[in-house]
């Protein structure tokens, strides 16, 4: 395997920022996508992995420092989770999501084991969200690299054109009974027919794109609305854009689990939203105005008079979004900065002052 260059795949400086990171990726992936005219699939697959890897601040320190042989793929070529600038995933994360989500939609226990339905696999992607975003809902797009339906024979597994006939081995049952003589009499056990997978038909000819399968490995561009007032943590379902199932089976539910970035101006207890002032204390003796941040960008507000450091002041339908769509407010903590450098002119108005209120 040759070492690759992924910071040349994206375009970018060895020093790049992870917004730059991401802003070369979501451009690259644009253009060469494979739905659009300009598009290179093996172009997108390199640009994904780069991706993969440079966003992820672990994975890109392995790389700078072993090379792109080194770094820990999860599932190299074949990783399902193609997200886009920012939809991180890591292999090691998939447990604890499902379990979580397990928990959360009750189908814990089911992954892998048990019940043997056609039905396509669950899949879980990570979506990271501005505060601001979260706050008021938005459309997020990105590609999936994933188990999808066959184009050519639209999952029926069949070669286009070719006559389905009912299966011959279980007669159109789609399961075999098979009667086995014991010493405690006839006993009758009934399976699933593995000619036609349980379908009870058979395509005369399979389709060459699939193998018979009905589904092969394609990129699904994903397009979804995020609601306002979703919080750090939740998943969204999205049934039906899961992995499909083979034989034109129910397709798999996509979970899109939801994180919210840190902001640097704004701290988030709930649906309320909080943000800091500092102002000179003459200014906490008299009131003012002031700036201070909101999920709104950047606002003035009123200092009333003889405010104290701690308090807080209170801007009502300003914080978060609730459930039903009405705004929590929003809470700015007050500091009141003591000066520590003071001109003369300062120093003898603050002893007047001092004297004043003795
Ligand atoms: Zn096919
Ligand atoms: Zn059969």
């Amino acid at each position: 395997m040759a070492q690759k260059d992924y910071y040349k795949t994206l375009g970018v400086d060895k020093n790049a920022t992870d917004d730059e990171i991401k802003k070369a990726f979501r451009k690259l992936a644009h253009q060469h996508h494979p739905d659009k005219p300009s598009g290179n699939a093996e172009k997108f697959k390199e640009i994904n992995e780069a991706n993969q890897v440079l966003s992820d601040k672990s994975k890109r320190a392995q790389y700078d420092q072993f090379g792109s042989e080194h770094v820990n793929q999860p599932g190299a070529g074949g990783n399902p989770f193609g997200g886009a600038g920012g939809f991180d995933f890591s292999g090691e994360d998939l447990g604890d999501i499902f379990g979580n989500m397990g928990d959360m939609f009750g189908f814990g226990g089911g992954r892998g084991g048990g019940r043997r339905e056609q039905r396509g696999e669950d899949i879980a992607v990570d979506v990271e969200l501005k505060l601001r975003d979260a706050v008021f809902g938005i459309e997020e797009e990105f590609s999936l690299n994933k188990l999808g339906q066959c184009d050519t024979c639209h999952g029926s597994g069949g070669a286009p054109g070719t006559k389905v006939d009912t299966c011959k081995t279980c007669g159109g049952r789609g399961q075999v009974v098979r009667i086995q003589h014991t010493i405690l009499g006839a006993m009758q056990t009934a399976s699933t027919c593995g000619d036609c997978r349980g379908t009870g038909k058979k395509p005369e000819k399979e389709c060459k794109d699939c193998r018979g399968t009905g589904t092969h490995k394609k990129i699904d561009e994903i397009k979804i609305k995020i609601p306002a007032g979703i919080h750090d943590g939740e998943s969204i379902r999205v049934t039906g854009r899961g992995a499909a199932a083979p034989h034109g089976g129910q397709a798999g539910d996509l979970y899109v689990r939801i994180h919210v970035a840190r902001d640097k101006n704004l701290q988030v207890q709930g649906d309320d939203i909080y943000s800091e002032v500092h102002i000179s204390f003459p200014m906490a003796a008299l009131g003012g105005e002031a700036k201070t941040h909101t999920v709104e960008g950047e606002v003035t507000i009123k200092i009333p008079d003889g405010v104290q450091t701690g308090e807080l002041i209170r801007l009502k339908g300003k914080g978060g979004m609730r459930r039903g769509g009405a705004r929590a407010d929003h809470l700015v903590r007050v500091t009141v900065e003591t000066p520590k450098k003071l001109s003369r002119t300062a120093k003898k108005l603050l002893e007047e002052l001092k004297k004043e209120l003795e």
